[in-house]
């Protein structure tokens, strides 16, 4: 495989795919340059300038339209979209997701391990790469409910063995942390012990509490409510994750300005069906914040890195990438609104609507084949 890529760098072998004439959106440049996307093995093995001669087995036409990294949605909860995973997979990979990390804390308050199990066995063969959580807060306000199941230390090792699992899921009872409660730290402890990232829920902290949580370890928190929680928790070094509703003009502008630029996150959290049908997934938070006056570039990038899961491995999502090119190539309407897209040179309504007609039929043949 990395063979493959140094070769086809070298010019001694061809490059899978070449998508010509695009404009390339760099998150880590924070600039937009005309050019092409070489591919070997469904990885992008460079990106080149317009002029430049690339031998190639397949070449697309881009039709100069804007090229993205697919998102990435570090705090979500599948189980809010009323879907099955296999079915939420065709709809965020139709608005462009490709990694969500979902903490499965509805389906453990109900069935515990098992709960969780099942859901990564659903989740394994999917061509949307899902990380999972462990969930740390079952239940979350103990004595008072009635949840099927209770989180301790030795569940959470539990949770964290099974393959899929990738770090700890959102830490509700910040009270509890903050005040020291012995159950509450131990299962942070269990979960630190492993090495994994640990995911935060802090809305009521600040100041010395809010120092206290840090101080657990917990990496990041996706409930800021103001402008001045947001320079707050960027200052203990946690990752802020910003979902729609949080969205206004004054957040908007503390994110435009802070600067510490790589511990901003834009998240979805819940998305009703209504919603995710109606608005699309992550695409739907990026533009909002754009509308409210978020730097694109900075949108997209909240959108995409994400130095926070950088250490987590993943099954690979290759394959998907690759085939998908092949299906837009054979398949009578998704080669008709490539032909558009590549002699209108732009992604009008009616082209965009075809193109998510296409995805989401690809999508579905693709899951069925695996
Ligand atoms: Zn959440």
């Amino acid at each position: 495989m990395l063979k493959d890529i140094t070769e086809a760098m070298l010019g001694r072998r061809p490059f899978d795919l070449v998508i010509r004439n695009v404009q390339i959106v760099n998150v880590f440049s924070a600039s937009i340059v005309s050019g092409s996307i070489g591919i070997v093995n469904g990885h992008i093995a460079g990106v080149f300038g317009p002029e430049e001669a690339l031998d190639s087995r397949r070449s697309i036409d881009g039709g100069n339209a804007y090229a993205l990294h697919g998102s990435v949605d570090s705090q979500m909860h599948l189980e809010s979209s009323m879907l099955t995973p296999e079915h939420f997979a065709q709809v965020a990979l139709s608005c462009g997701t490709t990694t969500v990390c979902a903490d499965p804390h509805e389906i453990a308050n109900v069935l515990g391990i098992e709960g969780v199990r099942g859901l990564a066995d659903a989740c394994r063969s999917l061509p949307l790469r899902v990380l999972l959580t462990a969930p740390s807060t079952i239940p979350s306000a103990p004595g008072l409910e009635d949840s099927g199941f209770d989180v301790g230390p030795a569940e959470m090792e539990a949770l964290l063995d099974i393959p899929g699992v990738a770090g700890l899921g959102e830490v509700m009872d910040f009270n509890a942390v903050a005040a020291g409660d012995e159950r509450m730290l131990s299962v942070i402890e269990a979960a630190a012990n492993h090495g994994v990232f640990l995911d935060g829920h802090v809305s009521a902290l600040t100041g010395r509490r809010l120092q206290t949580f840090r101080a657990m370890g917990i990496d990041s928190d996706h409930t800021v409510p103001s402008a001045e929680k947001l320079r707050e928790e960027l200052a203990l070094g946690f990752t802020v994750q910003v979902q729609e509703c949080m969205l206004n003009r004054e957040i908007v502008q503390a994110m435009n300005d802070a600067p510490v630029q790589d511990r901003i996150c834009l998240v979805t959290d819940d998305v009703p069906l209504p919603r995710l049908m109606r608005q699309g997934h992550l695409n739907f938070v990026v533009e909002r914040a754009i509308e409210l006056g978020l730097d694109p570039i900075r949108a997209i990038r909240y959108a995409t890195i994400h130095d926070y899961l950088v250490n987590v491995k993943v099954p690979d999502v290759a394959e998907y990438e690759k085939s998908l090119y092949e299906y837009l190539d054979n398949d009578a309407a998704g080669a008709a609104v490539m032909d558009t897209i590549r002699t209108t040179g732009n992604l009008d309504k009616d082209t965009e609507e075809q193109l998510k007609t296409v995805l989401t039929r690809y999508t579905e043949s693709f899951v069925k084949a695996h």
